[in-house]
Protein backbone atom coordinates (compact mmCIF):
# COMPACT_ATOMS: atom_id res chain seq x y z
CA UNK A 1 0.00 0.00 0.00
CA UNK A 2 2.81 2.34 0.79
CA UNK A 3 5.29 1.44 -1.70
CA UNK A 4 2.25 1.87 -4.22
CA UNK A 5 1.48 5.43 -3.08
CA UNK A 6 5.07 5.93 -3.75
CA UNK A 7 5.41 4.90 -6.89
CA UNK A 8 2.27 7.14 -7.91
CA UNK A 9 4.20 9.97 -5.90
CA UNK A 10 7.16 9.39 -8.18
CA UNK A 11 5.19 9.11 -11.59
CA UNK A 12 3.79 12.54 -10.96
CA UNK A 13 6.70 13.84 -9.94
CA UNK A 14 8.56 12.60 -12.68
CA UNK A 15 5.64 13.42 -15.19
CA UNK A 16 5.90 9.57 -16.25
CA UNK A 17 2.42 9.06 -18.08
CA UNK A 18 2.95 12.41 -19.72
CA UNK A 19 5.97 11.30 -21.13
CA UNK A 20 4.42 7.68 -22.37
CA UNK A 21 2.29 9.79 -23.72
CA UNK A 22 4.63 12.13 -25.04
CA UNK A 23 6.61 8.55 -26.84
CA UNK A 24 3.51 7.02 -28.44
CA UNK A 25 3.03 10.54 -29.81
CA UNK A 26 6.63 10.45 -31.16
CA UNK A 27 5.91 6.84 -32.66
CA UNK A 28 3.33 7.70 -34.80
CA UNK A 29 4.73 11.21 -36.02
CA UNK A 30 6.92 9.92 -38.44
CA UNK A 31 4.59 7.52 -40.31
CA UNK A 32 2.00 7.41 -43.39
CA UNK A 33 -0.75 9.33 -42.77
CA UNK A 34 -4.10 7.93 -42.85
CA UNK A 35 -6.01 11.31 -42.32
CA UNK A 36 -8.40 11.51 -45.51
CA UNK A 37 -9.13 15.00 -46.58
CA UNK A 38 -12.19 14.44 -47.39
CA UNK A 39 -13.91 15.97 -49.35
CA UNK A 40 -11.42 16.26 -51.69
CA UNK A 41 -10.01 12.65 -51.15
CA UNK A 42 -12.17 9.80 -50.54
CA UNK A 43 -11.76 6.66 -48.85
CA UNK A 44 -12.05 2.99 -51.46
CA UNK A 45 -15.46 1.97 -51.34
CA UNK A 46 -16.69 -1.44 -51.73
CA UNK A 47 -18.86 -2.76 -54.19
CA UNK A 48 -21.21 -3.73 -51.46
CA UNK A 49 -21.66 -0.17 -50.31
CA UNK A 50 -25.41 0.33 -49.34
CA UNK A 51 -25.72 4.49 -50.18
CA UNK A 52 -28.13 5.29 -51.84
CA UNK A 53 -31.22 3.33 -53.02
CA UNK A 54 -31.98 3.10 -56.78
CA UNK A 55 -34.73 1.18 -59.16
CA UNK A 56 -32.97 -0.63 -61.75
CA UNK A 57 -34.64 -1.21 -65.58
CA UNK A 58 -34.02 -4.07 -68.12
CA UNK A 59 -31.73 -2.83 -71.24
CA UNK A 60 -34.82 -2.77 -72.90
CA UNK A 61 -36.48 0.44 -70.45
CA UNK A 62 -39.05 -1.95 -69.12
CA UNK A 63 -39.01 -1.57 -65.25
CA UNK A 64 -37.76 -4.99 -63.25
CA UNK A 65 -39.96 -4.40 -60.23
CA UNK A 66 -42.84 -6.56 -60.34
CA UNK A 67 -44.48 -5.38 -56.99
CA UNK A 68 -44.21 -8.78 -55.20
CA UNK A 69 -43.60 -6.20 -52.01
CA UNK A 70 -41.17 -8.42 -50.33
CA UNK A 71 -39.34 -5.00 -49.57
CA UNK A 72 -41.63 -4.06 -48.35
CA UNK A 73 -42.39 -6.84 -46.39
CA UNK A 74 -38.97 -7.65 -45.23
CA UNK A 75 -37.90 -3.62 -43.78
CA UNK A 76 -37.09 -3.65 -40.39
CA UNK A 77 -38.11 0.14 -40.37
CA UNK A 78 -41.21 0.03 -42.43
CA UNK A 79 -39.81 2.67 -44.80
CA UNK A 80 -40.91 1.28 -47.80
CA UNK A 81 -44.50 1.66 -49.10
CA UNK A 82 -45.82 0.16 -52.32
CA UNK A 83 -48.75 0.26 -54.40
CA UNK A 84 -49.58 -1.65 -57.49
CA UNK A 85 -51.81 -2.43 -60.10
CA UNK A 86 -52.40 -5.19 -63.26
CA UNK A 87 -51.53 -3.62 -66.53
CA UNK A 88 -53.77 -4.64 -69.63
CA UNK A 89 -50.85 -7.12 -70.70
CA UNK A 90 -51.12 -8.77 -67.22
CA UNK A 91 -47.89 -8.21 -65.68
CA UNK A 92 -48.09 -6.31 -62.60
CA UNK A 93 -46.67 -3.40 -61.53
CA UNK A 94 -45.71 -0.49 -58.89
CA UNK A 95 -48.14 2.21 -59.14
CA UNK A 96 -46.18 4.04 -56.36
CA UNK A 97 -43.38 2.82 -54.40
CA UNK A 98 -41.66 5.17 -51.62
CA UNK A 99 -38.82 5.01 -49.44
CA UNK A 100 -38.83 7.20 -46.67
CA UNK A 101 -34.65 7.41 -45.57
CA UNK A 102 -35.58 9.06 -42.49
CA UNK A 103 -36.95 5.86 -41.64
CA UNK A 104 -34.44 3.78 -43.38
CA UNK A 105 -31.35 2.32 -41.24
CA UNK A 106 -29.40 0.79 -44.68
CA UNK A 107 -29.40 -2.50 -43.67
CA UNK A 108 -29.76 -3.51 -47.19
CA UNK A 109 -32.99 -6.31 -46.28
CA UNK A 110 -34.74 -4.57 -49.71
CA UNK A 111 -31.60 -5.14 -51.59
CA UNK A 112 -31.12 -8.96 -50.65
CA UNK A 113 -34.88 -9.67 -50.97
CA UNK A 114 -34.96 -9.00 -54.60
CA UNK A 115 -35.80 -11.88 -56.82
CA UNK A 116 -35.61 -9.50 -60.17
CA UNK A 117 -32.43 -7.30 -58.72
CA UNK A 118 -34.82 -4.19 -59.00
CA UNK A 119 -34.43 -2.44 -55.81
CA UNK A 120 -30.63 -1.47 -55.03
CA UNK A 121 -28.39 0.41 -53.09
CA UNK A 122 -25.69 2.50 -55.10
CA UNK A 123 -22.42 4.01 -53.86
CA UNK A 124 -23.89 7.31 -53.46
CA UNK A 125 -23.45 8.50 -50.11
CA UNK A 126 -23.59 12.44 -50.59
CA UNK A 127 -27.29 13.57 -50.54
CA UNK A 128 -28.84 15.46 -48.03
CA UNK A 129 -32.72 17.20 -47.47
CA UNK A 130 -34.07 20.33 -46.36
CA UNK A 131 -37.40 19.06 -45.61
CA UNK A 132 -39.03 16.16 -44.49
CA UNK A 133 -40.26 15.62 -48.44
CA UNK A 134 -36.35 15.54 -49.58
CA UNK A 135 -35.88 12.62 -47.96
CA UNK A 136 -38.70 10.75 -49.51
CA UNK A 137 -37.50 8.49 -52.41
CA UNK A 138 -40.45 8.18 -55.18
CA UNK A 139 -40.07 6.00 -57.08
CA UNK A 140 -39.81 8.47 -59.97
CA UNK A 141 -36.54 9.76 -58.11
CA UNK A 142 -35.91 6.11 -57.78
CA UNK A 143 -35.71 4.84 -61.20
CA UNK A 144 -34.05 8.43 -61.99
CA UNK A 145 -30.90 7.43 -59.77
CA UNK A 146 -31.13 3.94 -61.28
CA UNK A 147 -30.87 4.98 -64.45
CA UNK A 148 -27.99 7.70 -64.14
CA UNK A 149 -25.90 5.32 -62.55
CA UNK A 150 -26.56 1.61 -63.71
CA UNK A 151 -23.12 1.33 -65.40
CA UNK A 152 -21.78 1.37 -61.99
CA UNK A 153 -24.37 -0.90 -60.57
CA UNK A 154 -24.08 -3.26 -63.30
CA UNK A 155 -19.88 -3.41 -62.46
CA UNK A 156 -20.76 -4.11 -58.97
CA UNK A 157 -22.78 -6.95 -59.07
CA UNK A 158 -20.34 -8.41 -62.04
CA UNK A 159 -17.78 -8.17 -59.23
CA UNK A 160 -20.27 -10.11 -56.75
CA UNK A 161 -20.14 -13.48 -56.29
CA UNK A 162 -24.00 -13.46 -54.89
CA UNK A 163 -25.25 -12.36 -58.11
CA UNK A 164 -23.53 -14.68 -60.44
S1 LIG B 1 -32.11 -0.60 -46.42
FE1 LIG B 1 -33.21 -1.72 -44.79
S2 LIG B 1 -34.28 -0.12 -43.68
FE2 LIG B 1 -33.67 0.79 -45.61
S3 LIG B 1 -35.43 0.52 -46.97
FE3 LIG B 1 -34.07 -1.24 -47.29
S4 LIG B 1 -34.83 -2.83 -45.89
FE4 LIG B 1 -35.69 -0.87 -45.23
S1 LIG C 1 -38.29 -4.03 -55.69
FE1 LIG C 1 -38.04 -6.26 -55.86
S2 LIG C 1 -38.72 -7.07 -53.89
FE2 LIG C 1 -39.49 -4.97 -54.03
S3 LIG C 1 -41.55 -5.17 -54.89
FE3 LIG C 1 -40.16 -4.83 -56.59
S4 LIG C 1 -39.62 -6.88 -57.30
FE4 LIG C 1 -40.49 -7.13 -55.26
Amino acid sequence: MVMQAIRNYLKSLFLLEMLKGLLLTNRYLFKRKITVQYPEEKTPQSNRFRGLHALRRYPNGEERCIACKLCEAVCPAVAITIESEMRADGSRRTTRYDIDLAKCIYCGFCEESCPVDSIVMTRIFEYHGEKKEDLIMTKQRLLEVGDRNEAQIAADRAQDARYR
